[in-house]
């Protein structure tokens, strides 16, 4: 059986690594984010050292291993505490360029661009979102007096103030670009699962009620396009309210998952089965004939009168009954379904542990 927890995506080992999407979506975004200043910054560092300006080579250095360190603890569940950590090297590196080499190079911009990455932390107040973003507009506008204050320690031509700020101008919307993309990646995967889970049957993991009354549209639909014959079998266990009764609900879950793989087991590639209802299981069977679909349903017989049920070490055996209908080409979903399920109505009243194919006479004597 899948769970829909299974990870779809393995940019990180522990995609719940707290037990809540929030934080798996914060993280894949900060995970990217980690990686693409690690890299900036090593550039800055060949930079700074072309230009000779060793104090801030030493400081891109120190960038480096900080956002290394964040990409471990991102793993991990202090995957906040490395957010703050990274935006603290993000505040002092800013600050100290624009000290250094003066306003106009841009650095400043990163300050503000911290700003929509906090709005997307997980578990972080409304309130707390403001404060933080009013706190880091604060800083810069503090760092904007100062270095109107304070005279820049290295010089550098206008040429390379001018490349710089636009440099670190293209570099924050290219950090605003990466949220927005990991961040409707991650909506859009999300909207995946909830789509697939709510088609799919939980204990049994094969389609829903939901999930094959669309397979059967779009079937039908193939079906009149191409001239196609199109078949379904409805099947319903046999006495199977005894195994609840008999075992206990959790020993009926069990049978119900064996007698999904009963059937499975025996149908081609291309036909679907599904979870009807609580122990009905309907089943498609695409570019199949009135011949073909009682061929199937015989060889789904089988597999049940030959399986063995196993649960709580108790062995028993289980029987189903089987109604079978092939498509008119002019009748509904619901009407096709409506004569398989007749179908096995009949089958009930003629003894169970049977196929009944619509407009054909139940078998005389059981199988
Ligand atoms: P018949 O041969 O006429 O089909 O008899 P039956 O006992 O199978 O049919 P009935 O409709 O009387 O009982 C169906 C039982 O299926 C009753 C219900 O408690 C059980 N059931 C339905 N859904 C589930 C489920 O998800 N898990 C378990 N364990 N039992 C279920
Ligand atoms: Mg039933
Ligand atoms: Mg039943």
């Amino acid at each position: 059986m899948r769970t829909i927890d299974e990870p779809v995506n393995s940019i990180l080992e522990s995609p719940l690594v707290d037990g809540s999407p929030q934080s798996y979506r914060f993280r894949v975004v900060t995970h990217h984010i980690y990686i693409f200043s690690f890299v900036t910054h090593g550039l800055l560092l060949a930079i700074f050292m072309l230009l000779r300006a060793d104090v801030l080579a030493v400081y891109n250095l120190v960038s480096c291993s900080v956002f290394a360190l964040c990409l471990r603890m991102n793993r991990t569940p202090r995957y906040r505490t490395a957010f703050l950590i990274g935006s603290m090297e993000v505040v002092v590196h800013s600050a100290l360029c624009v000290l250094f080499i003066g306003w106009e190079t841009g650095f400043h911009y990163f300050i503000l661009g911290i700003i929509p990455f906090c709005v997307v932390v997980p578990d972080l107040s409304l309130k707390r979102k403001v404060g933080i973003a009013a706190a880091l507009v604060a800083v810069y506008g503090v760092l904007y007096l100062l270095a109107a204050q304070v005279p820049v320690q290295y010089v550098l031509s206008s040429t390379i103030v001018q490349t710089l700020k636009y440099a670190n101008l293209v570099l924050t919307f290219a950090a605003f670009s990466f949220l927005v993309h990991f961040l409707s990646q991650a909506s859009e995967e999300a909207e995946r699962r909830v789509t697939e889970a709510s088609r799919t049957d939980y204990l049994t993991g094969v389609l829903n009620r939901r999930g094959m009354a669309e397979r059967l549209e779009a079937a039908r639909a193939t079906a009149l396009r191409s001239a196609q014959p199109l078949s379904v079998i409805i099947g319903d266990l046999d006495h199977f309210k005894q195994v609840n009764d008999h075992y206990g609900h959790n020993c009926g879950d069990q049978v119900l998952v064996q007698a999904t793989e009963c059937l499975q087991a025996v149908l081609r590639n291309g036909d679907v089965v599904s979870r009807w209802g609580g122990e009905e299981f309907l089943i498609l069977l695409p570019d199949t004939s009135a011949s073909g679909a009682r061929t199937a349903g015989e060889k789904l017989l089988q597999s049940f009168r030959s399986a063995n049920f196993v649960c709580s070490s108790v062995q028993f055996s289980m029987t189903i009954t089987l109604g079978a209908a092939t498509f008119r080409g002019d009748e509904s979903v619901e009407a096709l379904i409506g004569r398989a399920d007749r179908a096995l109505y009949t089958g009930k009243q003629s003894g169970r542990n049977r196929l009944v194919c619509d407009g054909e006479r139940p078998e005389e004597t059981p199988y």
